[in-house]
């Protein structure tokens, strides 16, 4: 049984990194496309935003000098760089897939129009969001957050380094806890650091659910499209 039947899975830049500092692992891009295959394979209608961090950041940029509008410029193209990249290894499996880019750059992909997106996805076509919301000072969790509630989205499933959300920060800490559950509220106001008040408060105006998992860990895309307990959920209530 499928608790989810159309997810939009934000997948973070830096995981795709694996464990390098920068750019791509391909061990990390077929696990990717993998464990889309898996959740594909059973009918489910999968979006991504895939994020930047594994080339460039606005934020970092900034500290190097870079004006901050065209540091989150090129920290869009990065990630449709990651979009091309995931596109590959997906359809490598035999899987269509399209990138939208909110970045017009039609030579090298669709641009992102929301009745077309949705089109593909019941075409059961994968769909990948790239280039962010096309706008600076936004990040992709945003960008997740934005185009989840856009396609109608059952959740945003967050993959990332990290298997769900903590009090406080699991890597300084070895006390920290994770939380099976945590309302937005809570995860506003107690800043936990997991994904940006903007992101948070677009889903929680939206009622969409977030939840928070590893997906460096295969399997865990089925796992959590069949609703077994594998990182943090964030909800209203
Ligand atoms: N970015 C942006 N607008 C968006 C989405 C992303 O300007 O709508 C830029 C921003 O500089 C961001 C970078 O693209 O730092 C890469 O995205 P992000 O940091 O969210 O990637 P991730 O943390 O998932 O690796």
């Amino acid at each position: 049984m499928l608790k989810y039947n159309r997810i939009l899975l934000k997948l973070s830049g830096e995981a795709l990194a694996g464990n390098k500092e920068f750019g791509f692992s391909s061990d990390v891009l077929q696990s990717f496309a993998r464990q889309v295959k898996e959740v594909h394979d059973k009918g489910v209608e999968v979006a991504i935003v895939i994020g930047g961090g594994n080339i460039f950041r606005g934020v970092s940029g900034m500290q190097e000098g870079f004006d901050r509008v065209t540091g989150d410029t090129m920290g869009m193209l990065a990630t449709i760089m990651n979009g091309l990249a995931l596109q590959d290894a997906i359809e490598r499996l035999d899987i269509p897939t399209r990138v939208l880019t909110a970045v017009q750059m039609p030579q090298v992909a669709e641009p992102f129009i929301r009745r077309r997106a949705i089109r593909h996805l019941e075409k059961k076509r994968v769909v990948i969001f790239a280039g962010g919301t096309g706008n600076p000072y936004f990040t992709t969790d945003s960008c997740g957050a934005l185009r989840a509630v856009e396609i109608h989205a059952d959740v945003l499933a967050k993959g990332t380094k990290v298997d769900g959300i903590y009090d406080k920060d699991p890597m300084k800490f070895d006390d920290a806890v994770r939380y099976d559950t945590v309302t937005f509220d809570e995860a506003i106001s107690k800043n936990l650091g997991v994904m940006d008040t903007t992101a948070l408060s677009l889903c929680r105006e939206n009622d969409m659910p977030i939840i928070v998992f590893n997906a460096l860990e295969e399997g865990n895309i089925l796992k959590m499209v069949q609703g077994e307990n594998i990182g943090t959920v964030v909800v209203k209530k």
